[in-house]
């Protein structure tokens, strides 16, 4: 394995691709995205904009005349001066406010990264979010590394068969044709990082990731060196039983902590993203405690410098082990904490109500961090309810855990065509203070007839790209003929395009919209106005009533009574998120609340001026404001059942769309434009784009537990 990712032979003039390649600073720089699309438009996509496997391929003709044409180079140098300017940035936010602080490392362990569709090592919102924390990371120049894990297998593709259900397909990783580097290697002084746990040798290799200046570390297990069942511990994300979760846990953790040693880099902090990582502390308390501490004293100064995130407001989807799992791979080192066997479980029992006391990924997380926190206020809220047990002694409202609102990477999120139009009128460094509300004031300086004709090239854009995927599968696969039609081929630009893009999980209620479909029928086929609906997502393949809602969506979706105005896109993921939340008309989130910690994607739309309609749950809660979206928001009695409160929330969305969204969007003036639509479009982007970007969400993070942990670790 070689240390650079491509040593791809390229002309000399412009050699350095290869460097860009490798670094997904690319990602979010259109004008370094063009540089390679430029080159050839067709393989581009048939690589899935994937820089590295497309340098590999690309006809070395057209690599020597673009290395001659003067437009490509001026193009080039370009891009490679602000590639450049970036890595070597001084004058970012971080340094500047806190230039004493520049030395110390915060390491950031998720078991999930969604950063890029080349790498698919995430399988929905917690990753994405984590791949967007770590980008703004680079942005604003926090000193900050990932740590998580390459899956050889990844996350899983979805294909809808022409039945209409949910197909699994895993590929193997092209570890060749991904902008990844190995770290540790066989080859490696040292070579291969050895973990000891439980009495067995588990042997890792690292890769690196680069954003920018910020590196993220993967592990994998899948070496020659281990045994099979070792190989498989990071095979896929979110696999395999009990067994193979624990000690995947134990690898991210333990082996995390140990791997950083490994490479030199000494975190003042560390940060777990949600409760998979939450090994991490005790390894650390392992190691003070084995520079003499006693386990107080360590945990103590463990706490001061970690910060826990939970996402889950639902009791069930926290992880939890059995206690004699948890004893059987960690017999032989409670007493390298100093503690007894009760003591160590102790750390992370908890009674959820379902199945009894467990040791509970979350609860052990609560107990070893000193800075913890939901990820919006209703979620925060949420959250102290629940744990309350843990701070018996406390009131509800005293529980130690705070919220800091999720956002979503603005420069990875907004369509080009937006950002364009956003230069044009906000200012050309709009994007260095995307997260002063002050500077989204200008929105209203956009004539609408502006905004609603680069809305209506986007919608244009999403369509095509779903007609031309169902082609190639028309022509490809041979996929059934009513499979083409739900893929959306009868979708029609004129109408009002809701889309539901979301994982399925049951709490999030894919059926509500579908719930009396005479109703629907009347909405969807008004002559003069009509509406279509597209859904998107994955069910965890596990996940059997999921899986059956995708079926049962399809099967709704061939009815031709509904004319096709239902479509189902597959393989819902980073590259089909980005067309559906510019491209559609309204973004719609329905969960059973309290149950949606946040629900990003809806900021996402809302940057992009797709308003957001959505029970008043996760983000919404604190984001609806009256004119810059709707809530579905019926007044239902406190510990109604689930079935009253569907019921309920189905009507409140019905009426919402029949009384307000339908009539405002087809109220158009003479030159066809949406008048009032479009007001409401931009109030939607000037009260959402800021507050809920990853800039404002990282600073906050910062300010509010990185510093103080980044002090605290100083006063050791
Ligand atoms: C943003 C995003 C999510 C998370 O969005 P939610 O609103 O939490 O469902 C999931 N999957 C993909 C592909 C995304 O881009």
């Amino acid at each position: 394995m070689s240390t650079e990712i491509l040593d791809h032979p390229l002309p000399a003039r412009i050699g350095r691709l290869n460097k860009l390649a490798s670094n997904l600073w690319w990602s979010w720089h259109p004008d370094a995205s063009w540089i390679f699309q430029r080159l050839d438009k067709t393989l581009w996509e048939l690589t899935h904009h994937n820089p590295v496997k497309f340098l590999q391929q690309i006809a070395p003709t057209k690599l020597e005349a673009a290395a001659s044409d003067p437009a490509y180079l001026r193009h080039y140098d370009g891009v490679m001066f602000a590639f450049d300017k970036y890595l070597s940035a001084k004058d970012t936010w971080f340094p500047e406010k806190y230039p004493h602080l520049a030395g110390h490392t915060i390491a950031y362990f998720s078991a999930e990264f969604g950063l890029h569709t080349s790498l698919p090592i995430y399988s929905g919102g917690l990753g994405i979010l984590a791949g967007d924390h770590c980008k703004e990371a680079s942005d604003i120049g926090l000193p900050l590394v990932g740590v998580g894990f390459v899956y050889p297998q990844g996350y899983f593709q979805q294909r809808i068969t022409s039945e209409g259900r949910q197909e699994a397909v895993y590929e193997r990783f092209d570890y060749n044709a991904a902008p990844i580097e190995g770290v540790i290697t066989r080859e490696s002084e040292g070579g291969l990082l050895a973990l000891n746990l439980d009495e067995r040798v588990i042997y890792v290799s690292v890769w690196r990731v680069r954003l920018g200046p910020v590196s993220l570390y993967l592990m994998d297990t899948d070496v020659e060196e281990n045994e099979p069942w070792d190989r498989e511990l990071s095979a896929r994300l979110y696999g395999g039983n009990q067994e193979t979760r624990i000690r995947q846990e134990m690898v991210l953790g333990i082996g995390g902590v140990r791997m950083l040693e490994r490479l030199g880099i000494r975190p003042a902090v560390f940060h777990a993203n949600e409760g998979h990582a939450a090994f991490l502390m005790l390894e650390r308390i392992r190691g003070l405690v084995q520079r003499g501490m006693s386990f107080d004293e360590a945990a103590e100064q463990v706490r001061a410098t970690t910060i826990f995130t939970t996402h889950t407001p639902v009791p069930a989807g926290h992880d939890t082990f059995p206690f004699q799992l948890v004893e059987k791979h960690f017999a032989s080192y409670w007493d390298l904490l100093g503690l007894n066997r009760e003591q160590f479980l102790a750390l992370g029992e908890y009674s959820d109500g379902y199945n009894g006391k467990n040791f509970n990924m979350t609860a052990l997380a609560l107990r070893l961090s000193g800075m913890r926190n939901g990820v919006s206020r209703m979620h925060g809220r949420v959250s102290r309810a629940m744990w309350h047990s843990l701070w018996p002694d406390l009131t509800e409202d005293d529980v130690p855990i705070t919220s800091i609102n999720n956002g979503v990477h603005t420069p990875t999120w907004i369509a080009p065509e937006m950002d364009r139009l956003y230069t044009k009128y906000l200012g050309h460094d709009w994007r260095d203070h995307h997260d002063d509300p002050t500077l989204w004031e200008r929105i209203y300086d956009i004539p609408d007839e502006e905004l609603w004709n680069i809305h209506r090239q986007l919608k244009h854009k999403l369509l095509n790209f779903m007609r031309e995927r169902a082609r190639r599968d028309w022509i490809g696969e041979g996929s059934g003929p009513i499979r083409v039609l739900t893929a959306g081929t009868l979708l029609n630009p004129d109408a009002l395009t809701i889309s539901f893009a979301r994982r399925f999980a049951t709490y999030k209620r894919a059926m509500l919209i579908l719930r009396s479909l005479d109703r629907l029928k009347r909405i969807l086929h008004d002559d003069w106005r009509p509406v279509q609906i597209i859904f998107a997502g994955k069910a965890h393949p596990a996940d059997a009533p999921g899986r059956n809602l995708i079926a049962e969506i399809n099967r709704i979706a061939r009815d031709h009574n509904l004319g096709g105005r239902l479509a189902f896109v597959e393989n819902y993921d980073i590259h089909v998120a980005k067309y559906l939340v510019r491209g559609v008309d309204v973004w719609l989130n329905n969960p059973r609340p309290p149950l949606e910690a946040s629900g990003t994607s809806g900021q996402k739309a809302a940057l992009n001026g797709v308003p957001h309609m959505s029970i008043r749950d996760g983000w919404w809660y604190e984001g609806y404001e009256g004119a810059n979206g709707w809530a579905i928001d019926p007044s239902v009695p406190e510990g109604v059942s689930d079935e009253d409160r569907d019921m309920a929330d189905a009507e409140a969305l019905y009426r919402v769309l029949e009384e307000e969204v339908v009539p405002l969007y087809f109220e158009r003036d003479s030159d066809g434009v949406p008048r009032r639509w479009v007001q409401l479009v931009k109030e939607a982007i000037r009260t959402s784009a800021p507050l809920f970007s990853a800039r404002r969400m990282v600073k906050e993070y910062t300010e509010r537990m990185y510093v103080p942990a980044m002090s605290a670790a100083e006063k050791r």
